[in-house]
């Protein structure tokens, strides 16, 4: 960290951060990024695009272009305009008063405005094979809308009861010869329209009152399959998939904020009027922490680029 004090600091490097601080850099304002690091062994600078392996759907790269590559894009092209970059994490941020103080792995800074952009992140089963297909071998995934084009006429599993895993399910079938919904209960938590709507879809499946035990394949062969068990009777089964879509909801990176920055009842912060102002004057959220909703790349810069703009007009 060069300096102790920065007119735009950033929290968290995916396409929100990125993109807040190209604008901001280009605005002159020299902000500082602090990358990655919230503390979960998959937060990694760059975001979950960098646990993605295709990225089809962001506009500008006809031929596709692998998650990684594309975070080396936006932190190159930040980078050319004077973004200087910190490794995280920030242990402590303080927004009692102007600037704001933050405690980070280099040091102790302060930020004239700070802009959250530091991501959700999906849950996960926590089996321990689970990383090893998300980031190597393939076949799990968390976004039916990134990945479910891969599963062209396969069998998917998705994981859940609620809205998400409804969704999922649904927009899964457009691609999949069959869609079986692996659900922890007899009754689903989901919406009764999105309840309606899946339960009508005759391309998906319900295995009830079950779990996944382990996930099948290994390298090369990707997802095989999954072994469930029912966790009423006990009793196990294999069955056989091309990909495991896990749907059991997502977490937004809040925690340096609690208590602090206003969030809604899922823990998402809240901002206001149609900007990406927060509570606190100066602080400004982008990207998942802030969108329960859209959660793609293309929307988090969206409002990486709304943050910068209003951080800029904030400090004039
Ligand atoms: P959610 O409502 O929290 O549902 C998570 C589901 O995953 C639940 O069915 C839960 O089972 C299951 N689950 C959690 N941990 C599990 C585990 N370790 N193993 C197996 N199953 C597990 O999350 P969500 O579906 O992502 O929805 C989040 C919020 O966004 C909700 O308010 C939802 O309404 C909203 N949303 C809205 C829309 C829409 O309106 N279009 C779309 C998506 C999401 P239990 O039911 O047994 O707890």
């Amino acid at each position: 960290m060069k300096k102790s004090q920065y007119r735009v600091v950033i929290l968290g490097s995916g396409p929100a951060g990125l993109t807040a601080a190209l604008y901001a850099s280009r605005a002159n304002l020299e902000p500082l990024v602090v990358e990655g690091g919230g503390g979960d062994p998959t937060d990694v600078p760059g975001g979950q695009l960098m646990l993605t392996t295709d990225v089809d759907n962001y506009p500008g790269f006809p031929e596709g272009i692998l998650g990684p590559e594309m975070m080396d894009r936006f932190r190159r092209q930040a980078g050319r305009f004077g973004t200087e970059f910190t490794s995280g994490p920030a242990h402590k941020v303080d927004l009692s008063q102007r600037p704001f103080t933050l405690t980070l792995d280099d040091g102790v800074t302060r930020a004239e405005t700070l802009i959250v952009a530091t991501g959700a992140r999906a849950r996960w089963l926590g089996l321990p094979e689970e990383l090893e297909f998300r980031t190597k071998i393939g076949g799990v995934s968390a976004c039916a809308t990134c990945d479910g084009f891969f599963y062209k006429n396969k069998e998917v599993l998705v994981v859940g009861g609620g809205d998400t895993a409804m969704e999922e399910a649904t927009f899964l079938t457009k691609f999949a010869e069959r869609v079986t919904v692996v659900h922890r209960r007899d009754t689903l938590r989901a919406s009764k329209i999105m309840q309606d709507r899946a339960f009508a879809n005759p391309k998906i499946k319900w295995i009830w009152d079950s779990v996944i035990e382990k996930i099948l394949g290994g390298h090369g062969r990707g997802v095989t399959g999954a072994l469930l068990r029912n966790v009423k009777t006990g009793s196990t089964q294999e069955i056989a998939a091309g990909g495991i879509f896990m749907a059991i909801g997502h977490e937004p990176n809040t925690a340096l904020f609690q208590g602090v920055l206003e969030t809604d009842d899922l823990g998402y912060l809240i901002t206001r009027d149609g900007t990406t102002a927060t509570n606190v004057p100066g602080v400004f959220a982008a990207g998942d922490v802030a969108d329960h909703r859209y959660r793609q790349a293309v929307t988090a810069a969206g409002t990486g680029c709304m943050a910068a703009i209003d951080a800029e007009r904030f400090l004039h």
